[in-house]
């Protein structure tokens, strides 16, 4: 592959694992391999069989079709072919190779990359076959090597789960069993189970541990059932030493997969095996849940895991930039940090979506570039406009607009004039002349001092800070 393919490729790549599910990419991405992209916008990628690249066509076709506009900065159409591995390192021609039988999926083995994905009826057509990791003792797992506890910033909104995850890495099945995550997508669950795996390793490398997605587990079991080894399903998962099962909303409204799911938590717990779990809502929020699954996920401890606030945001911005190589401006932290909602893989994306962007445009990193990079996603929360900013700062400080945009200098209009103009540039992507022309044609010094006094206020005055942030809230609900 030619250097600058491999390296556009690595990009794609990486704007792909921000979009996904790891287990997603781990199962899908790894074996797909760029064999060329030409300046008209052509792009082939190679899979291995004729089962991969139908998935591959009808999964990820947009996902690889964005992340390649999105690396190139031009339009692009994605095509599949096949080409198996060993037929060479990039442009070789090798025949294509007819659809290899897909292997059944029982359970993959994680130490086995290349291992095919299984396509299978029980899956049925749209379900992916999620990937169950399955270990005892090895370290050979298709974990999330960054998923660990040092990997993990802690805040006010993770601390509680924090803490017990690290505590059941401590002491299996005393304190907290079960320990039940819940929190919003995006917000860290999957990484404090993969770290918990991670630190088991690190500690017994003979701990026999699964950890797997509620659907993985359903899908192993409905394909036990179909070839009559419910037996063998059973075997496995009821004889570890812990048990962490991600996702485990999936079961709601499954009655007779909870009750399997109900027998597998009494035969680990009374066992006196540590149990995990993750969700998006707390046990008794989960639809249709039965009751006595409700209450044995409540023995241990429930512990939410809540978005994050600007400062731990601000920290996760700084380690995600870090990681792979950059420091960030603190102008830009503050805009994304300030911009940007909760979600932690979206911010995740924005920093990789910004660190491409300048490596590609051989630009720094910037407050401009990231404006420009993130113009849609920042839009996207909310619309904010000019009107509505000079709306909401002139109802909350009790002004008139007209007040606001005159050029009156008195001491109660200058903050919050400051306060709309701060407000207009992180909220909008309108340049500096053109917010120094809603107030009265001010020229664009003033608007940069106004942005950058706000911002040091900011910085030391946390009353201050909190309006703003409340603010820039009303504005983005609209
Ligand atoms: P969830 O399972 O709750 O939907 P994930 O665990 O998949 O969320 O997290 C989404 C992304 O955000 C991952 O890449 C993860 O590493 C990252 N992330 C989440 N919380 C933190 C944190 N506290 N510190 C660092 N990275 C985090
Ligand atoms: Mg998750």
């Amino acid at each position: 592959m030619p250097a600058n393919t491999a390296q556009t490729w690595a990009s794609v790549l990486q704007y792909v694992r921000a979009q996904i599910k790891p287990q997603q990419f781990d199962t899908w991405f790894p074996q797909l391999r760029c064999l060329e992209f030409d300046p008209a916008g052509h792009v082939r990628l190679a899979t291995p069989n004729t089962f991969y690249k139908h998935w591959m066509e009808r999964h990820y076709r947009e996902l690889l079709t964005n992340a390649f506009e999105e690396v190139l900065g031009q339009s692009v159409a994605v095509e599949f072919v096949i080409e198996p591995p060993a037929a060479g390192n990039g442009c070789s021609a090798s025949a294509p190779q007819t659809a290899a039988a897909p292997s059944p999926p029982a359970v993959q083995t994680p130490s086995s990359p290349a291992s095919q994905p299984a396509s299978n009826a029980e899956f049925g057509p749209d379900t992916a076959p999620a990937p169950a990791s399955s270990i005892a003792g090895t370290g050979d797992i298709p974990l999330n090597p960054h998923y660990t506890f040092d990997n993990f910033v802690v805040g006010p909104s993770n601390r509680l789960a924090h803490a017990a995850a690290l505590a059941v890495t401590e002491n299996p099945a005393t304190q907290y069993n079960p320990l039940f995550l819940h929190g919003g997508v995006g917000l860290g669950k999957t990484h404090l189970l993969q770290a918990i795996c991670h630190q088991l390793i690190a500690k017994n490398r003979s701990v026999r541990y699964v950890y797997l997605s509620c659907e993985a587990f359903v899908n192993e079991y409905i394909a036990s059932l179909q070839r009559g080894e419910v037996d063998g399903f059973r075997q496995r998962y009821r004889h570890v030493d812990m048990l962490l099962i991600d996702d485990v909303h999936f079961l709601a409204s499954k009655k007779a997969l909870q009750e399997e799911f109900f027998h597998t938590f009494n035969a680990l717990y009374n066992a006196q095996r540590q149990i995990i779990l993750s969700s998006d809502s707390p046990p008794n929020e989960i639809q249709d849940l039965e009751e006595r699954l409700v209450s044995r996920f409540r023995w241990g401890l429930v512990a939410e895991v809540e978005p994050p606030h600007y400062e731990t945001k601000v920290a996760i911005i700084r380690r995600k930039a870090q990681a792979r190589g950059k420091e960030l401006p603190d102008d830009v932290v503050d805009f994304l940090a300030t911009n940007l909602d909760s979600n932690i893989r979206e911010l995740e994306g924005a920093v990789l979506k910004i660190i491409v962007l300048a490596g590609l445009q051989n630009r720094p990193i910037d407050l401009a570039l990231c404006r420009s990079a993130l113009k849609e996603l920042t839009s996207r929360s909310g619309h904010v406009n000019i009107s509505q900013i000079m709306n909401v700062v002139a109802n909350h400080f009790h002004l008139k607009i007209a007040d606001l945009q005159s050029r009156k200098r008195s001491k109660s209009l200058v903050l919050p004039r400051h306060i709309c103009m701060y407000l207009a540039r992180t909220l909008t992507p309108m340049s500096l002349e053109e917010v120094g022309g809603h107030f009265g044609g001010r020229d664009h010094t003033t608007v940069l001092h106004a942005e950058s006094k706000i911002r040091e206020l900011r910085e030391q005055d946390p009353e201050l800070r909190a309006q703003l942030d409340r603010l820039a809230r009303e504005l983005q609900r609209g």
